[in-house]
């Protein structure tokens, strides 16, 4: 018998089921964290905001991988900075979401790493809150986490670094860092937004005590194909970071736990791809 095959099934994984039941939507904002870049390290809950978002407000640091992997049809507006175009400040970028809410979209926030770490998200709930929109909060892999992964470490470990300690080496109203605190034997130490400040992070931690030798990895736009990272030493950071022309987005990882990759090496500023694999 011929079976009719007039009607196709709806794909509703790509249909919002509001919109079917003919509803009238408020608009909801979804803060999500993209991961430090690999578009595989996005969580499955903000994938699936992702695909079921009618438009995505996103930044510098959201990978071209990922951005590429989101359907076309999603309309998509960059928010972040670019070299010699104007950036929209925080406050604007709060009312574009206001905004965006009050026509009843569905809006993804879409922020790199973790939204949680470093990521401005207090002023955005705050002003969404405000303005008595719905907002929820997907936290994703923050860059520390997926740099360390990608490279094979361990952020921390029980014999040499007990305990963690994420520094932003640049605060907006320059609160002075207190460098005697940090100097620490029994921490990793994970500097985000530093490379404008790696003689002084060198500087600081050697007169405050920690030894020149003391290893630094430096990580280049981990988990991306085009990652770069070097092993070198307190002591001799500012030179290697100098060689490498290395650029934004870096970390600096101070601390044991880095030689737990390479544990025999003394070299510095290697590309550690060039090295040989630890035992
Ligand atoms: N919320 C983000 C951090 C934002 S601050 C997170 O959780 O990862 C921006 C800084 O994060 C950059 O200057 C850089 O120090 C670091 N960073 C973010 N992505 C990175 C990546 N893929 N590789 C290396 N550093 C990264």
């Amino acid at each position: 018998m011929a079976s009719l095959n007039l009607v196709k099934p709806l794909n509703l994984d790509f249909v919002h089921w509001n919109y079917l039941a003919g509803k009238n939507r408020a608009g909801e904002v979804a803060l999500v964290g993209a991961g430090p870049g690999d578009p595989d390290l996005i969580t499955r809950k903000g994938w699936k905001l992702l695909l079921t978002a009618e438009v995505i407000v996103y930044d510098a640091l959201v990978s071209q991988e990922l951005l590429d992997e989101i359907p076309a049809s999603i309309r998509r507006i960059y928010v972040g900075k670019r070299k010699g175009q104007h950036s929209r400040s925080q406050p604007e970028i709060n009312q574009l979401l206001i905004e965006l809410a009050h026509q009843g979209l569905q809006v993804v926030r879409l922020k790199g790493g973790d939204p949680l770490i470093f990521g401005r998200l207090t002023e955005e709930v705050l002003a969404l809150k405000q303005a008595g929109i719905q907002w929820q909060l997907v936290p994703g892999i923050t860059a520390a986490a997926g740099c360390a992964a990608q490279a094979g470490f361990s952020l921390t470990e029980r014999k040499v670094a007990p305990s963690l300690r994420l520094v932003t080496a640049h605060s907006c109203d320059e609160r002075p860092i207190n460098w005697a605190e940090l100097a620490r034997r029994d921490e990793t130490l994970v500097f985000y937004m530093g490379l404008s400040k790696v003689e002084e992070i060198s500087r600081q931690l050697i007169q405050n005590g920690l030894p020149g030798d003391w290893p630094v990895l430096f990580v280049e736009k981990g988990t991306l194909k085009d990652q770069r990272q070097y092993l070198t030493t307190l002591a001799e950071m500012t030179s290697c970071a100098r060689e490498a022309k290395l650029q934004t987005p870096s970390l600096i990882y101070v601390g044991q736990v880095v030689r737990q990759l390479l544990p025999t090496s003394q070299t510095t500023g290697d590309r550690l791809a060039d090295q040989p694999a630890p035992e």
